[in-house]
């Protein structure tokens, strides 16, 4: 087709390579290689270190929350932030079925249950109104929180995913959330650097969780963050992330099951220098952003621009094509041709292990993952 050959021009003249073009590969053009070189040096390469002290200094303030606890990568993050939360074995968690499986797996590793709601066409996350009206069928309030009437289990956190960046309806979906008296705990993943009414995404729920693997915005190499506004609990979250030890000088204490999810000061190096240079690479994803949104618009197809009140890291950027159809042409071509193209993922109750899970009409959802793909978004070097 003559317009997605012009795509792959449009694509190889930003990267200036005739090589195979990745949808995300990492820039390390700053500290990195210094800061690295400085743990071994120092021989604080593991768990105990300067770098993973500085770095919840800097997510914290990045997030703009109290406290933020370095963890080995966003899926534990999410594991510990739902127990947290108050999430128990054979409790429900309100979450949506268009996302990354590690949303689902967190809740599947608390011995919960996911309950998949359906979400909004525009934020790409989940509806506060598939929320209310989920809530309004089957939820009933009582004294220790929120319960499913139908099945009677606890409905005990609600899960939102910020897709490829873009905030969810935060305000809105906080409202349902706490007329139920239901914690909220953002799956903020993929949306480092993503405001909503000028405010971090992330830092809006009870807790909130931060993925810093290779293939996101800035890198670890493996990596994860809790944040919370609540100390004690970001203290605590710390506390569960380091084997649930009593600070000792040389016993070994330990109060309750704890998990070794701690990142070594080897990962926090890396992601220090790499988050010296978050607001440079949003700056750069956000001009390649107009670039493509201008080339979308010749073409008549509908790239993914920010919400009104919103700021996108466009951490991965999409477009919506016309149909399952259209999709799949424009997904064989592309990557036939060395530029990466890939669909949106696969519904969460399309997979084994979250097929008998409840979920509600998953309209919106359906239609989406017939119809985005995201496109190469890594940061462009200039010069
Ligand atoms: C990347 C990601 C995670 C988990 O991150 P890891 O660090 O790879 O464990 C969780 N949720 C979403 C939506 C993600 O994209």
């Amino acid at each position: 087709m003559k317009q997605i050959d012009q795509f792959i021009e449009f694509v190889r003249d930003q990267y200036k390579t005739t090589d195979f073009i990745p949808l995300h590969e990492p820039r390390f053009q700053g500290n990195e290689k210094k800061y690295v070189l400085e743990t071994i040096d120092s021989t604080f390469v593991s768990s105990v270190g300067a770098y993973v002290d500085l770095f919840e200094e800097m997510m914290a303030e990045i997030s703009q929350t109290e406290r933020a606890v370095a963890v080995v990568n966003g899926t534990a993050a999410l594991q510990v932030a739902l127990r947290l939360a108050g999430v128990k074995q054979g409790d429900e968690v309100l979450t949506q079925a268009l996302t990354f499986v590690a949303t689902a797996n967190a809740i599947a590793y608390n011995n919960a249950k996911p309950v998949f709601l359906d979400v909004d066409l525009d934020t790409l996350g989940l509806s506060p109104k598939a929320v209310e009206a989920f809530l309004e069928e089957q939820g009933e309030l009582r004294e220790d929180g929120c319960y499913n009437k139908k099945t009677g289990n606890k409905i005990s956190a609600c899960l939102p995913m910020h897709t490829f960046g873009f905030p969810v309806d935060l305000n809105e979906l906080m409202d349902v959330c706490n007329k139920w008296n239901i914690p909220v705990v953002e799956d903020a993943a993929e949306s480092i650097g993503s405001t909503y009414h000028g405010k971090p995404t992330g830092s809006f729920g009870q807790l909130g969780i931060y993925s810093f693997n290779g293939n996101k915005i800035v890198t670890a190499g493996g990596g994860g963050a809790i944040v919370s506004n609540d100390k004690q609990m970001g203290n605590f979250a710390k506390h569960l992330t380091t084997t649930a030890k009593k600070p000792h000088k040389y016993e070994y204490v330990h109060d309750e099951l704890g998990h070794n999810y701690r990142m070594p000061n080897l990962n926090a190096a890396l992601i220090c220098a790499q988050l010296e240079q978050l607001d440079s690479f949003i700056e750069n994803k956000r001009k390649l952003a107009e670039k493509y949104e201008s080339f979308f618009e010749e073409w008549g197809i509908n790239f993914r621009k920010e919400n009104p009140d919103t700021t996108v890291n466009y951490w991965l950027m999409c477009v919506e094509l016309e149909d399952r159809k259209e999709r799949d042409m424009f997904l064989n071509e592309t990557n036939e041709k060395g530029v990466m193209t890939r669909p949106i993922w696969k519904l969460m109750y399309k997979l084994p292990m979250y097929e008998n899970c409840f979920r509600d009409e998953q309209k919106n959802a359906e239609y989406l993952e017939d119809r985005i793909v995201n496109i190469p978004s890594s940061v462009v070097i200039d010069g």
